[in-house]
C-alpha cells in the first residue's frame, strides 16, 4: 500500500482561463474556481478525494492540467 501512486492535477494558473470545464467534469467534485487578482482559475480544494482519473486533464480546452505522480520527492520540475 505504502508504494501506491496517483497521479494529482497541477494546475497551471497562467493558462488556465477558469472556463469551468475540469470542475464540471471532475466525478469527486474535488476541483472548484477560486477567485484572485480578479481572476478565476480552477484550484484543487481536496487532493485526497482525488481519484486521478485525468478526466479534468483531458477536458481542459487549454492545456492547463497537468497530472503528476505523487508522492514523489523528485517529482517538481
Ligand atoms: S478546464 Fe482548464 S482552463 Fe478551464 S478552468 Fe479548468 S484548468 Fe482552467
Ligand atoms: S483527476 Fe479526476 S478526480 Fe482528480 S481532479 Fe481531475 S477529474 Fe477530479
Amino acid at each position: 500500500m505504502a508504494t501506491e501512486r496517483k497521479a494529482l492535477p497541477v494546475i497551471d494558473k497562467t493558462r488556465c482561463t477558469g472556463c469551468g470545464w475540469c470542475v464540471a467534469v471532475c466525478p469527486p467534485h474535488v476541483l472548484s474556481l477560486a477567485v484572485a487578482n480578479w481572476q478565476k482559475t480552477a484550484t484543487l480544494h481536496d487532493g485526497p478525494g482525488c481519484t486521478g482519473c485525468a478526466k479534468c486533464a483531458v477536458r481542459c480546452p487549454f492545456a492547463a492540467i497537468t497530472m503528476r505522480r505523487i508522492p514523489d520527492p523528485d517529482g517538481t520540475r
